[in-house]
């Protein structure tokens, strides 16, 4: 086996990481890991490390590492058949049983699933799927797509558009035309002080009806969110928010996209987020949890309403001209099966929603009162811990996001994996959906004895 200098001197000569600051690596400011192993929520690294992984890799290891049974289903389908296409009516076994697998899982609306590699080509297929829609109805003007600050829906062309973060647009040319923003559900983050939940739910929903009335409805195709916000801070929606929401998107006729590629598969306590906020979506993005990231694969999942209309512009223009080498692909989808027989199996998605719940109140008994705790939340194992400056203002640190990433770093010398969240102090909590009790006490103590050491 290569050494570890080696391979590191490689890594950093080399290899082009994302989402990571280039010039830093190439400098050995930012510290590089190499990641050797994995059994249920814990991780091995080069350097003998052993790590509990509070965010599941980025959200999406949802059945812990090492599943037997995901693995040895990868390496029959590898064995059998390792690729082929899904163009003009191919499958396998595995796809088509997936496919079954998803619609029995999803909201009872919904129709079919196409089948993508990864959340953003997801969502870049959605707005085709929802602009094809509005070409077919004869409508080529109703086009844009309404996102919220602090959404994250991929870093595509499109879907880097749709995100709302800063850090995703600049210096990129974002976002593109066909893409507007409207405020985050950001209860804690709200202007006004004196607003209840609902209210500020009310007031999310004046604000897109008012974007609406000043684009043109006319001009407006969907609607992108995810059902609790997840890059964008962890930020579970107010009181009241996503029926405000669909009132208006009804109104003027606009799809709603529920993009569960963090929520989807049990994270929040019930199979789908939708479920849990009572959204009724047109189409519902899926990644992640589909096969617990064993292999790429996401999704794309259509209602009946929109499906109605994709099959009769083929009949009007001919085949639906887009798709991926790799849709479906065998490996994925095989993974994808085994995945979801293992969640069910396991019982996680009653496991995320108890553990979750035990979780948020440990981390609330053990650092709430904290002076510079300002929120601690969450929804099944999807829960964060906002840190500011002071309480009573909820002002926030000078220098927004240095205390969360110096709180990660000694989280991880404390042998515990969180999240600093990209804009703000906000320190996030994702682990695998098979986390016990016991190993969430490790992480309260260790976030405990961070806060102690740090503030
Ligand atoms: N949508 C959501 C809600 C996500 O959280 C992510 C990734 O974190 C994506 C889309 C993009 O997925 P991918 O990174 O697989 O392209």
């Amino acid at each position: 086996m290569t050494d570890i200098n080696t391979l590191e001197s490689w890594d950093r000569e080399n290899f082009f990481h994302p989402s990571t600051h280039l010039a830093g690596f190439a400098r050995g400011d930012v510290p590089n890991r190499v990641v050797t192993g994995g059994k249920g929520v814990y991780i091995d690294d080069m350097n003998g490390n052993t790590l509990l992984d509070a965010f599941a890799g980025l959200y999406c290891v949802n059945v812990g590492y090492g599943q037997q049974k995901v693995i040895d289903a990868i390496s029959k389908q590898a064995n059998e058949l390792a690729y082929y296409h899904a163009y003009v009516g191919h499958g396998t076994e595995a796809s088509i049983t997936l496919s079954k697998m998803i619609l029995d899982r999803a909201p009872a609306h919904m129709s079919k699933v196409y089948f993508g590699l990864s959340g953003s080509d997801a969502n870049e297929t959605n707005v085709k799927l929802v602009w094809y829609y509005n070409n077919v109805l004869g409508r080529p003007q109703k086009k844009k797509i309404i996102s919220r600050w602090r959404g994250y829906h991929g870093s595509g062309l499109v879907t880097g558009s749709l995100t709302g973060l800063h850090l995703f647009h600049k210096q990129f040319d974002l976002p593109l035309s066909q893409v507007v923003h409207t405020e985050a559900p950001y209860y804690y983050g709200r202007q006004d002080d004196n607003m209840s939940e609902e209210e500020f739910s009310a007031h999310c929903a004046n604000e897109l009806e008012k974007l609406i009335e000043v684009e043109g409805a006319d001009t407006i195709a969907a609607f992108i969110g995810e059902p609790a916000l997840g890059t964008g801070g962890l930020i579970p929606p107010p009181k009241g928010y996503w029926e405000a929401i669909q009132k208006v998107l009804n109104k003027y006729d606009i799809l709603l996209i529920a993009d569960e590629v963090v929520t989807g598969f049990g994270r929040l306590g019930t199979m789908f987020g939708s479920e849990h906020y009572g959204l009724k979506p047109d189409i519902i993005t899926i990644a992640k949890g589909l096969t617990s990231a064993y292999a790429p694969l996401s999704g794309s999942i259509v209602a009946d309403k929109v499906w109605k209309v994709l099959e009769q512009g083929t009949d009007e223009f001919g085949a639906f001209g887009h798709g991926w080498t790799y849709s479906a692909h065998p490996i994925g989808a095989a993974a994808g099966v085994a995945n979801l027989e293992l969640v069910d199996e396991l019982n996680l998605v009653a496991n995320a929603g108890e553990t979750g719940a035990y979780f948020k109140q440990a981390l609330i008994e053990a650092v709430g009162s904290h002076k510079n705790v300002g929120q601690v939340r969450g929804e099944g194992l999807l829960v964060a811990v906002e840190f500011v400056e002071d309480k009573a203002s909820r002002k926030r640190f000078d220098n927004v996001g240095a205390l969360g990433g110096k709180l990660a770093a000694a989280l991880l010398a404390r042998g515990v994996i969180s999240r600093a969240m990209p804009q703000g102090d906000i320190l996030g909590f994702a682990p695998p959906l098979c986390i016990s009790k016991e190993e969430c006490d490790k992480v309260v103590s260790a976030l405990h004895s961070a806060i102690e050491e740090i503030l």
